[in-house]
């Protein structure tokens, strides 16, 4: 892996431009992905926030979503915020009727699942990766999902309280899998990007 890996961005809905300016502070070389054949060379890929029925609508037009699922299974590294973690969840509770999944993350994870009179908050969450130093981070959840459960090969990076102060699981990982209940990419700070990445380069 070179210092500088090629990260995709998923680019057929969602909020690309920031997580392209991000991984390119990073040094990362930032490419977006509408096609099969852009999924080529990549290192790592990431899986914007935005609608996610709309992107695996998107997908299987644009012919993108067997090929990523196939690349995701076949160990490309990925990170999903908001739509794209419910994209990278095995299961998924309150999808729409056929909605599909790319799948990865042996979660079960529950779209809007703060309720509809909370469209969106900021909140500080408290992230304790394994692979590096524990920091706090100025979240933003708009419209977020929940992970709800984690089989064993998961990692829960980061929790918030919510309703009765129990913790919800916000923040996942497993392998070189990451994924984010909030969007990481509006905030300016690059730190759980640089998780990705992190992961990303250690191959
Ligand atoms: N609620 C959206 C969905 O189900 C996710 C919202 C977001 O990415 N901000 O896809």
């Amino acid at each position: 892996m070179s210092s500088s890996p090629t990260i995709g961005v998923f680019a057929l809905q969602g909020d690309v431009r920031e997580h392209v300016r991000m991984l390119s502070g990073l040094g990362a070389q930032a490419v977006g992905v509408r096609r099969p054949t852009e999924l080529d060379g990549l290192d790592g890929i990431v899986l914007p926030g935005g609608e996610s029925t709309t992107m695996h609508k998107l997908a299987r037009t644009f012919e993108l979503f067997e090929p990523l699922r196939a690349a995701i299974r076949a160990g490309l590294p990925a990170f999903g915020t908001c739509a794209g973690m419910i994209m990278l969840a095995d299961t998924i509770e309150g999808g729409i009727e056929g909605q599909e999944t790319i799948g990865g993350l042996d979660v079960v994870v529950r779209r809007n699942a703060f309720g509809r009179q909370v469209d969106s908050f900021e909140t500080a969450v408290d992230f304790t990766p394994s692979w590096s130093e524990p920091f706090t981070f100025p979240a933003t959840f708009i419209r977020a999902p929940l992970v709800e459960k984690v089989g064993d090969g998961v990692e829960i990076v980061a929790r918030v309280a919510w309703k009765q102060s129990e913790d919800r699981i916000v923040a996942v990982r497993q392998g070189r899998l990451l994924a984010t209940s909030f969007h990481p990419e509006i905030t300016g700070d690059a730190r759980i990007h640089e998780l990705f990445v992190d992961l990303v380069r250690a191959g």
